[in-house]
């Protein structure tokens, strides 16, 4: 057994192992595709490298292909992984011209005017181009520590694609045959950075995968699934957070609590599914009136609070004022026409050293107070 071949079974394991991870994150959590095209990356990293380094001067030219193509399935899978994760739209056009001139020159360079040297060459600068195709929407989303990471690691790779040609070039000149490959100082250097480069991608990679698992629990874990709204524990959260950006001046930040008025009537006449889509529509009104200016979030049944950023104790007046205004003119098409949607509300401005509870707590009895007054009303809490 030579030096290598110990080389390339760990080269081979790690490889197998990375393509098995990915393909198990994925298979437990399906929803995200991004581990699912690093898996298929890695199997065909797999296929690849192990066709490559078993290759001699009798292999058939079919093999030679199917590595080639392996290899560039490879990229292609990364950066798709890549789109999947930052939501951006997949440069299929661009890609199918890379491809198509990529695959005639190789069929050049193997049947018309054979030059293994020049399709080797060819063979990695076309898988950094397409390597290099993650790089854009990794930049855009760059706001998160791990795309920096990804774009750095993504961008080596790439460069060390094409600079382990210039090296070995320049070293010994182009003058790999059929017959020297598998024994050649390129073969050699082409499969030990391929299998340093895997492996380092692969590491961001799975970090990235792990932090993607975390926000998404982390996320629906402060979520309502019924409405997507913050929960109780996530308002909690954001309140927390936003204690600390008091700003100067008289800006204050301030709860609304809302309660749909008679829902029960819905769920009875129009049944639970018909409820279950007035809430959602209730929701999405009010986040929508929202917009930066505050959070909802789901409390209870169908009982709602927000909070507002530091803004003017008018300003959130006003806007519980015209979400009370705007929720009647909703329509629900489960329901009757003729039949309103509205709820009531409460209003407080927090006071400097008030928790969350105290401050719902308040609006709560202005609430009860606007459901006593005749409802689809706002009424403001005592000060504190
Ligand atoms: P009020 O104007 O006094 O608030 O009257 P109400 O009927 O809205 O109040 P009540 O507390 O008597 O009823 C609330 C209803 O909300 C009862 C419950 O079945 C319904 N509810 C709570 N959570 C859900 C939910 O997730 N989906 C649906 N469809 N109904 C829900
Ligand atoms: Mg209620
Ligand atoms: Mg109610």
């Amino acid at each position: 057994m030579s030096e290598n071949s110990g080389f390339h079974i760990q080269t081979v394991l790690i490889l197998a192992i990375f393509a098995l991870v990915f393909g198990l994150i994925h298979f437990f959590n399906k929803r995200q595709p991004f581990p699912g095209w690093v898996a298929l990356a890695y199997s065909a990293a797999l296929g690849a490298y192990i066709i490559d380094s078993t290759r001699h001067e009798s292999t058939h030219v079919g093999f030679i292909f199917a590595s080639t193509g392996l290899f560039w399935m490879f990229s292609l899978a990364i950066i798709k992984a890549i789109y999947v994760r930052c939501n951006a739209a997949f440069p299929s056009v661009l890609v199918g011209l890379i491809l198509s001139s990529a695959i005639t020159a190789f069929v050049v360079l193997t049947f018309v005017a054979p030059d293994i040297s020049i399709r080797s060459v060819l063979v990695s600068v076309v898988a950094a181009i397409l390597l290099a195709l993650a790089l854009p929407p990794l930049w855009k989303a760059g706001e998160k520590v791990i795309d920096g990471v990804l774009f750095g690691v993504i961008a080596t790779v790439a460069l060390i694609f094409v600079a382990r040609i210039v090296v070995v070039y320049y070293l010994h000149g182009l003058s790999l045959t059929e017959q020297s490959y598998s024994q050649s100082e390129y073969a050699w250097i082409f499969h030990f950075t391929s299998g340093i480069c895997a492996l380092a991608l692969a590491v961001v990679l799975l970090y990235a995968a792990g932090l993607d698992m975390v926000w998404h629990f982390h996320g629906q874990s402060n979520r309502d699934p019924l409405t997507g709204l913050l929960n109780r524990r996530g308002l909690k959260a954001l309140f927390n957070a936003s204690a600390d950006q008091h700003p100067n001046g008289d800006l204050t930040r301030a709860v609304i609590l809302f309660d749909i008025d008679h829902f029960k009537r819905v769920n009875d006449e129009y049944g639970h599914a018909a409820g279950d889509k007035v809430l959602q529509r209730v929701a999405k009104t009010a986040s929508g009136l929202c917009q930066e200016q505050a959070e909802v979030a789901r409390t209870g049944g169908e009982e709602f609070a927000i909070l507002t950023g530091w803004i003017p104790f008018d300003s959130a007046q006003q806007l519980a004022q015209h979400i009370c205004d705007s929720l009647r003119f909703v329509a629900h098409p489960e329901l009757a026409a003729d039949h309103k949607v509205t709820a009531s509300f409460g209003l407080v401005a927090l006071a400097n050293g008030d928790s969350l509870n105290d401050a719902m707590d308040r609006a709560d009895q202005a609430l009860y107070q606007a459901k006593r007054n005749g409802r689809n009303q706002v009424a403001l809490a005592q000060a504190a």
